[in-house]
C-alpha cells in the first residue's frame, strides 16, 4: 500500500502523535515527519525521543505557549522558502489544549497551506468510549485553575444539554470531582477516562456521587491523565398539560379566541404555540 504525502512546498503539517501507546503512530505521520525540513515541537527533548524511537532524524525547534508568537516571523520565512514544516505536541493532536493556534492562523493569513495528519486525541478517544451521546458535545479544555473561572464554567456546563468533555490532571482530580458534584448534582452521569491507551487504562461510568467516592477511596484511581465526559442536562420538558390547561381554560373562559389564548398561554408557560393551540381546540370542544 502506498501512502500519499503531498509534495506541495511551503506547507505546515499538523501531525497527531500517540497519547500513550506508540502503536498508534500512523504511517502517514511517520512519512511526513521523515520528510519535514523542520519539526516544531512543544518540548524538543520529549519529541526528540519519539523521533529517535521511529528512526527519524530531523531538525527540531521548540514551539510552546511562551515563545509561539515570537517564533512566527521566522517560521513564515521558512515557509516562504518552500520548506515543509511539521508541528507536533507532546501527545495527541496539536492545538487541542496545546500550542499552535497562532501559527495555523498566521499560515492562513499569509496564504500557506495547512494540512492535517490526523490521529490520536484524548478528547475523541474518551468521547467515543464514554457511552454518552456523541451527536452533540462541548469540549471545555482543562478545568480552570482559578476558582472564579472554574465555578462559572461549571455553572454554564451544568446547564448545557450537550455532552461535556473536560481535561484534568491527577493533582486535582478528587477536588474537581467533588466540586462538579456540587454544580452538576450527585446523580449526573459521568464517564471517567484515565490513562487511555496505556497500561492502566480505565473507563468507568457512574453518577458523580459514585465516581467521586470511588476515586477518593482508591489512590490508584487518582494517578495519571484524565478526561471527564459528563452527560448533558436533560432537555427541558414541554409544558405539561396540568400547567398549560388551567391557563388556557381561564383565557378561553374570558372569551379570548382560541388562537390568541394559545399564543398568550404559550408565552406564559414557555411551550410551543402550536402545541398550546391544539390543546386549546380540545378544551373548547370539551
Ligand atoms: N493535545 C492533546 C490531545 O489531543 O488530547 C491534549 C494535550 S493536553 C496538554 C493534556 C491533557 O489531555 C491531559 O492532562 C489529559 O487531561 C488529557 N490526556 C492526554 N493523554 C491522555 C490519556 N492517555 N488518557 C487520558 N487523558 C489524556
Amino acid at each position: 500500500m502506498s501512502i500519499e504525502v503531498s509534495n506541495d512546498k511551503g506547507c505546515l503539517y499538523v501531525v497527531a502523535t500517540p497519547i500513550g501507546n506508540l502503536g498508534d503512530m500512523s504511517r502517514r505521520a511517520i512519512e511526513v515527519l521523515s520528510d519535514a525540513d523542520l519539526v516544531l515541537a512543544e518540548d524538543t527533548r520529549h519529541s526528540g525521543r519519539l523521533l529517535r524511537h521511529l528512526g527519524i532524524e530531523r531538525p527540531l525547534l521548540a514551539l510552546h505557549e511562551h515563545n509561539e508568537r515570537e517564533r512566527l516571523a521566522g517560521i513564515l520565512e521558512r515557509l516562504a522558502q518552500g520548506q515543509r514544516i511539521a508541528l507536533v505536541s507532546d501527545a495527541g493532536t496539536p492545538l487541542i489544549s496545546d500550542p499552535g493556534y497562532p501559527l495555523v492562523r498566521a499560515c492562513h493569513e499569509a496564504g500557506y497551506g495547512v494540512s492535517p495528519i490526523p490521529g490520536p486525541s484524548a478528547l475523541i478517544a474518551a468521547l467515543c468510549v464514554s457511552g454518552l451521546p456523541t451527536d452533540q458535545f462541548e469540549f471545555r479544555g482543562f478545568v480552570p485553575r482559578r476558582e472564579s473561572t472554574r465555578h462559572s464554567l461549571f455553572e454554564t456546563a451544568a446547564r448545557a444539554n450537550a455532552t461535556q468533555v473536560l481535561y484534568e490532571s491527577s493533582h486535582r482530580i478528587v477536588e474537581t470531582l467533588g466540586e462538579m458534584r456540587a454544580f452538576f448534582g450527585a446523580e449526573r452521569q459521568l464517564t471517567l477516562c484515565r490513562e487511555l491507551t496505556k497500561l492502566h487504562e480505565t473507563v468507568r461510568m457512574g453518577s458523580l456521587d459514585e465516581l467521586t467516592e470511588w476515586v477518593r477511596s482508591d489512590p490508584n484511581q487518582r494517578k495519571g491523565e484524565f478526561v471527564l465526559v459528563v452527560a448533558g442536562a436533560p432537555a427541558p420538558e414541554s409544558p405539561q398539560d396540568d400547567v398549560l390547561d388551567p391557563v388556557l381554560r381561564v383565557l378561553l373562559e374570558e372569551g379570548l379566541p382560541v388562537r390568541q389564548a394559545a399564543g398568550i398561554a404559550a408565552r406564559l408557560v414557555g411551550g410551543k404555540k402550536n402545541q398550546a393551540y391544539q390543546r386549546a381546540i380540545q378544551i373548547r370542544q370539551e
